[in-house]
């Protein structure tokens, strides 16, 4: 039915992501699990429609624009709308070098995917929402962009990927038209891959922490930065 609202997670198949797709699933959400690889991909879709939940899969790289462009053909032809949009897909690639000592192909790499993978899925997506009227875009971004911190060296990579699309989020705020927000979010220290094991918050948590701005409302807030629910400087 056109009233099931459907949202698709980037990244979707561990970690955070894959919290962010079965808790909109369990809201009542059509949710479209995308992962770069199909095989990690598919179990993870399987093991949530296990539990009964209405959760589909499509392969994403979002290194890959024609990859994504696939997906997203397959998302307007299969389920007609896009209501929510979540860039979770990121990667860590520092080695705790300074930015000047560490090889470009690391701050290339993490911007490539950090920043240009989120910004080529909103430039696919932005369409489709135009066209139906609505949209809710979420950039799972961290803290380590805010402004505050370039004053420390370290993690400089990752820092400064986080930190242009916490930009990105503010500039197509400012552009969008329609009921259609956009908001990046940090979730905190995340016990996943990426955060290691002695993170303490659990990726339900935080996928809790992130999915009250899929359902905000037309006055709700757009271009903002969130962890918890509040709002935090950039
Ligand atoms: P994980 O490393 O556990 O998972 C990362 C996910 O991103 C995987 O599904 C991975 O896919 C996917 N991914 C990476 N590159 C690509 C790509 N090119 N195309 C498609 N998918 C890709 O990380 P988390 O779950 O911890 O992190 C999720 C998000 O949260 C990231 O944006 C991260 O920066 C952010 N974050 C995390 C924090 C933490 O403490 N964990 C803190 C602050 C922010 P694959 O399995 O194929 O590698």
């Amino acid at each position: 039915s056109k009233d099931i609202k459907v949202a698709l997670v980037t990244g979707g198949n561990r970690g955070i992501g894959y919290e962010l797709v079965k808790q909109l699933a369990l809201n009542g959400f059509k949710v479209i699990l995308a992962s770069r690889d199909p095989e990690m991909g598919h179990e993870a879709v399987k093991k949530l429609k296990e539990s009964n939940l209405d959760v589909w899969f499509v392969v994403m790289d979002v290194d890959n624009q024609e990859s994504i462009r696939q997906a997203m053909g397959t998302v307007n032809e299969q389920y007609e709308r896009l209501d929510v949009l979540i860039n979770n897909a990121g990667v860590y690639v520092d080695h705790n070098e300074k930015l000047m000592a560490m090889d470009p192909s690391v701050l290339e790499r993490t911007i490539t995917t950090n920043f240009f993978g989120a910004y080529h899925v909103i430039r696919s997506s932005i369409p489709i929402m135009e066209k139906q009227g609505y949209g809710r875009i979420i950039n799972v971004s961290s803290e380590y962009g805010a402004l505050s911190e370039m004053s420390y060296p370290g993690v400089g990579a990752y820092k400064l990927s986080k930190l242009v699309l916490n930009g990105l989020t503010q500039l197509i705020a400012a552009e969008i038209n329609g009921d259609i927000k956009i908001n990046a979010v940090d979730p905190g220290w995340v016990s996943s891959d990426m955060g290691g094991p002695s993170a303490p918050r659990t990726p339900k948590q935080a996928a809790e922490s992130i999915l009250w701005l899929a359902t905000i409302g037309p006055k709700g807030p757009n271009g903002e930065f969130f962890r918890d629910g509040k709002r935090i400087d950039w």
